[in-house]
């Protein structure tokens, strides 16, 4: 922290100072300014405007909509149930949400953009990850913003651009100016042009820079994730946790049960410092997954998808094996090739900012190399440096499986034993991808920082992803839909704190 005694002077004021120009960013903005006009509001973001948004601009845009609070809460408590929430908190979160939907309508309407039932994610309107906890009575429906992509982040964005907010990019908050003694905040500091600049914020700071996704050291030191890659934002390096660590935060949720947004099969290619989110719907199932000892290593056919990646193990919804499978690859044969493109284009920071556009039948990136090529299996295992006769094993193995209509060694679904039987056959590294993080700062309902006492440290809020509530199971739709609830929190407590 720096304290308020070593500044001497103030390179800008506001009122509210707002870190991060996220989806949990802007609804603390609007928050703020609704509450009141007169105040002087500011947001720093540390990309430069065209590469702001985080991981709301590049997600898979879906809103958990409910019009039940109890079946919520209900439904939360079970899925949390690993590493309980605090009860009041739940129940408030729960009853916050059955009236958000009114709030995003308006918000679209203002914003121009067209709110629509239903997910995108399945045929139905609603996903509903964890039945058995309750899901069907909690979620009303999945709702979404087009355009697609980005429709929920631009439809906040434009909500905070037709208000007196002001917004200065590439400047990344790095620290608090903070009170040594009682740890209230005075301000931040931010890094503009090379140089450190203090800003004094008069009511409040509210901390919305997203999570730790984009940061290896954390996924390996928190998480235990040797390896894995950001489908979002590179922005969020996990800032935010580093500067309530100094400003003596709490911290929770930095390592779930499992991981919340789910570990995903995804795809690296050296020109990205992200990584590609593998198709999840597949016309052809002529392909499988194999691990470092080139044997399959999961159920690779299981509707994944909908439960973020989580499978049901000894009475347990645990993450997918991939991150101790690696290095590990997709295999397939010709007919899958034509018939799908092996991406999901419609969300990930490479193909929603970075614009890359995978080709629907994959022989562009077959030519860059990204995906490997041979006209037999042994000769593809010599291309993945694996020994050919143990990938023709695999290979045989789950092709007995197909024509036999059972896969016994994980429970593939029968409709989807397709053999690798058409020549050439192609392998697509996969390394774990992330769509988010939930770890940061303890926080209350109220958006308020806690300290490792349980009191509030006073004049700092956080929203969204860092310092999320979700502290394990993850039902589709809620990490947006909880940025706007503590973004709304944050915003309104802070512009109504006393100067
Ligand atoms: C591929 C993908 C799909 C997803 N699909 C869904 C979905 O369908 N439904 C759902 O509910 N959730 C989904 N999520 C999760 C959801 O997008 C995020 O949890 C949510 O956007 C978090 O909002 P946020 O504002 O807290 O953070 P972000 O949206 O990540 O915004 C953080 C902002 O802070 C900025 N920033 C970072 N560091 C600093 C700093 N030091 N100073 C200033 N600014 C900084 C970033 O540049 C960014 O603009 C998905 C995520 C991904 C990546």
């Amino acid at each position: 922290m720096t304290s308020p005694a070593s500044i001497t002077n103030w390179d800008d004021e506001t009122d509210v100072l707002i870190a991060g120009y996220g989806v949990a960013g802007c609804a603390a903005a609007i928050e703020a300014h609704d509450r009141d006009p007169s105040a002087d509001v500011l947001i720093v973001e540390k990309m430069t405007e065209a590469r702001a948004g985080g991981n709301g601009r590049v997600s898979g845009q879906s809103l958990l909509i409910s019009h039940n609070a109890e079946a919520l809460y209900q439904y939360q408590r079970a899925m949390s149930a690993k590493n309980p929430v605090p009860d009041d908190m739940l129940r408030e979160w729960a009853r916050q949400m059955a009236g958000l939907e009114s709030y995003i309508v308006e918000r679209s309407k203002e914003a121009g953009t067209q709110y629509v039932r239903g997910s995108g994610w399945s045929e139905g309107d609603a996903v509903y990850e964890f039945p058995e906890f309750g899901a069907e009575n909690a979620v009303a429906y999945n709702a979404i913003i087009k355009p697609i992509p980005s429709g929920v982040w631009i439809t906040m964005k434009n909500c905070v651009e037709k208000r007196r907010v002001r917004r200065q990019y590439e400047s990344p908050i790095v620290d608090l100016v903070q009170d040594p003694d009682t740890l209230e905040v005075h301000g931040a500091i931010v890094q503009h042009e090379g140089r450190r600049k203090a800003i004094r914020a008069r009511r409040g700071v509210v901390l919305a820079v997203g999570g730790y996704a984009s940061n290896g050291d954390m996924q390996r030191d928190y998480y235990g994730l040797p390896e894995s890659a950001p489908f979002g934002s590179p922005a969020n390096t996990g800032d935010g946790v580093r500067i309530l660590q100094k400003a003596g935060a709490d911290l929770w949720h930095m390592r779930n049960f499992g991981q919340s947004g789910g570990i995903w099969p995804a795809v690296k290619v050296p020109e990205f410092s992200g990584v590609f989110m593998r198709r999840h719907l597949w016309q052809t199932f002529s392909w499988f997954d194999i691990a470092a000892d080139n044997r399959r290593f999961y159920n690779e056919g299981a509707d994944l998808y909908y439960t973020h990646y989580k499978e049901r193990k000894h009475g347990h919804w645990v993450d997918t094996p991939l991150p101790r499978a690696l290095p590990a690859h997709m295999l397939f044969d010709e007919t899958t090739r034509e018939n799908n493109c092996l991406i999901t284009q419609a969300m990930t920071w490479n193909t929603v900012v970075e614009k890359y556009e995978w080709s629907d039948d994959n022989v562009a990136e077959i030519d860059r190399g990204w995906v490997l090529r041979a006209d037999t299996i042994e000769e593809l295992a010599v291309k993945m440096g694996r020994d050919p006769a143990a990938v023709r094993a695999a290979v045989d193995r789950y092709n007995a499986a197909c024509a036999r209509g059972v896969d016994e060694d994980f429970g593939r679904p029968s409709y989807t034993l397709q053999p690798l039987a058409t020549a050439p056959y192609y392998a697509l590294a996969l390394v774990p991808g992330l769509v988010c993080t939930s770890g940061g700062g303890r926080r209350n309902i109220e958006s308020q920082v806690l300290d490792q006492t349980g009191q509030p440290i006073p004049r700092l809020y956080e929203a969204g992803e860092l310092g999320s509530m979700i502290s394990d199971l993850y039902q589709n739709g809620s990490y947006l839909t909880e940025a706007m609830i503590s973004g709304r929190a944050a915003g309104r407590n802070a512009v109504l704190a006393k100067s």
